[in-house]
């Protein structure tokens, strides 16, 4: 997989591509370990650290979000921060233990714009998603998810296409190669931004449902 004549203990130069740092033998834990070291796209220079996907090594379900907040980057660690809590509440509703999940994201470092003294998120761009997208389909590939679920308008376009729209087909289970039950839902950071208090139950209520769908289409499937 790796680039030929690469060495594992080489740190990687600012804008080598993904696909070259790749180890040959991947396991979870070294792709983790070299990926710490990315510099495929410039969001190295703007976030703390990569943050890389957590969860059992063959978790049966994987969602994936758009890229680390202000407070995975701090902490390294994915889905820590207010939407990850967020995301706790509405996977234990729907009835799945987030211990049994892989979350990951679409791109792994935090892309943010200065606002007084606060990191405000910034969207990251197609090239900078198109970097990182290697390291994604690593973990696909790796932990082999029985049910992968897109998580905002990012990830699904990125893993479902440009057409995907969130708002119309969130819950809804599509045909992909990248596993046996693909479908997407809304951001727990949309949860968040909701204008009013009203808003902000609707979405709730539109996340639980759909994780509920997960929940029922991963149970079957294993009956
Ligand atoms: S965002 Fe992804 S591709 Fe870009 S430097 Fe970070 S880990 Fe590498």
């Amino acid at each position: 997989m790796g680039k030929r004549g690469r060495t594992p203990t080489q740190a990687p130069k600012p804008g080598e591509p993904v696909p070259d740092l790749l180890p040959d033998r991947p396991t979870i834990d070294r792709v983790r370990d070299v990926a710490a070291g990315c510099k495929a796209c410039d969001l190295y220079k703007r976030g703390t650290q990569t943050v890389f996907g957590e969860g059992p090594k063959r978790a049966e379900i994987m969602l994936v979000g758009e890229q680390p907040g202000d407070a995975e980057d701090l902490a390294g660690h994915p889905f820590v921060g207010p939407a990850g809590k967020l995301l706790d509440r509405a996977l234990e509703e729907a009835g799945i233990d987030r211990r049994v999940v892989y979350v990951t994201n679409v791109v792994k470092h935090f892309k943010w714009e200065p606002r007084g003294k606060r990191r405000i998120h910034a969207k990251p761009n197609a090239g900078e998603i198109s970097a990182c997208r290697p390291w994604l389909e690593t973990e696909i590939a790796l932990v082999k998810p029985r049910v992968l679920v897109c998580m905002g308008a990012t990830a699904a376009q990125a893993l479902l296409g440009k057409t995907f729209k969130v708002s119309k087909q969130h819950g809804t289970f599509v045909e992909s190669s990248l596993a046996p039950l693909v479908t997407a839902t809304v951001h727990p950071s949309s949860v968040l931004r909701a204008p009013d208090e009203k808003a902000r139950r609707d979405e709730m209520r539109r996340l639980v449902a759909d994780l509920k769908k997960v929940a029922a289409a991963h149970s079957s499937a294993r009956e």
